[in-house]
């Protein structure tokens, strides 16, 4: 099938004339020769034939900013089913919240407890009861004098993980454990430092331990430590590296990141980097939690990390797929049975979803 750009202009595309309106028609990529794409079939699969006469159009080109379908309020992750938040929103509540103080503050806390993840509930729990007890302190506030109740703690967690980074290194060849142990022993210091100017930094310690670790000969062990140091406490896996994190910043700042795991954002089922296209096709709305730990892993193999995945995916269709017939996105008629059709595709048939609206043979 050979598509040019003028039976594009002459398409009309799911019922309006593509120019007449813009809102709807896909963007100008479309209208050019798709030959740049790395995946040939793509370019068939995005343009069916129906009836073997007119081609149907499925999917839209779309930059995942443009994706309509992440903007639902209180829409559930396709991933791990946890209520997401629009970024608009997310500035909506920031701003609502950054100024409050003792119990309308903890207030705001709890009405923004549905989109917290288990680290972000620690830390508006911790933040609420403060509140109360302090009526003057403002968020950062709050959030530094947690910090400094909390230090010790997160040199607790860190030192575990030190100790076990230590055990490892006793593993490795006897001429290469010398300046690896240098580099712990050099790193602790910063822990127990805690001063202003200069502290211990997870980011910065895993990324000099994988310079380092270049320059020694290949072993299995290497990648052994690196998986024990990402184990460091963070602000996503310790309410302590969060107060840490986060006690010289902003108000605004502080809320934001409370809410920032459970941001909607448009996921490609099929990963950019493995020739996924911007395409309404391949797009689904995800919790940042779930898009940041996926990363670019192929959906084939996360799924089968994710257990609960397959009920929640049905889930998400059966909530959009009622508000896409009843027109409220216009120009995503097509867009359940697309994704329908890319996930079997990218999990090799495996996981086989239903359209809630169409009858099942
Ligand atoms: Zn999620």
């Amino acid at each position: 099938m050979k598509i040019s750009k003028l039976q594009f202009n002459n398409y009309d595309f799911l019922g309006s004339k593509v120019g007449q309106n813009k809102k709807n028609a896909p963007q100008s990529g479309f209208a050019l020769p798709l030959v740049d794409y790395a995946d040939g079939r793509k370019f068939v699969s995005l343009y069916k034939k129906q009836d073997g006469k007119k081609p149907l159009f499925q999917g839209m080109n779309c930059s995942t900013g443009h994706f309509e379908l992440k903007k639902i309020v209180d829409l559930e992750c396709s991933c791990c089913g946890q209520k997401m938040i629009p970024l608009d929103v997310v500035k909506e509540l920031s701003a609502k919240t950054e100024h409050k103080k003792g119990e309308e503050l903890a207030h705001r806390m709890k009405i923004m407890k549905k989109y917290f993840r288990p680290i972000e509930q620690e830390v508006a729990l911790d933040i609420a009861d403060y509140a109360r007890n302090h009526p003057d302190l403002s968020i950062s506030q709050i959030v530094k004098e947690l910090n400094a109740e909390n230090i010790e703690n997160l040199e607790t967690q860190q030192k575990l993980v030190m100790d076990e980074i230590r055990e490892t290194i006793a593993k490795f060849p006897k001429n290469d454990q010398g300046k690896l142990f240098n580099f712990v022993d050099k790193s602790e210091n910063l822990i127990e430092l805690k001063n202003d100017e200069k502290f211990f930094k997870r980011k910065k310690f895993i990324w000099a331990l994988k310079q380092l670790l270049e320059t020694i000969e290949d072993t299995p062990l290497k990648d052994e430590l690196i998986q024990i140091a990402q184990a460091l406490p963070n602000s996503e896996s310790s309410a302590s590296a969060f107060y840490a994190k986060y006690s010289r910043r902003g108000n605004n700042e502080i809320v934001r990141r409370l809410l920032t795991p459970a941001i909607a954002t448009a996921e490609h089922i099929k990963p950019r980097s493995l020739g996924g296209l911007d395409n309404t096709a391949n797009y689904i709305a995800e919790c940042g939690t779930c898009n940041s730990t996926r990363s670019s892993m192929p959906y084939n193999e996360w799924f089968k990390q994710m257990p609960e995945m397959p009920e929640n995916l049905q889930d998400y269709i059966n909530n959009i797929a009622p508000r896409i017939a009843r027109g409220d996105y216009p120009g995503y008629e097509t867009y359940i049975d697309d994704i329908i059709e890319s996930i079997k595709e990218e999990t090799k048939g495996k996981l086989i979803l239903k359209n809630p609206l169409k009858e099942q043979n």
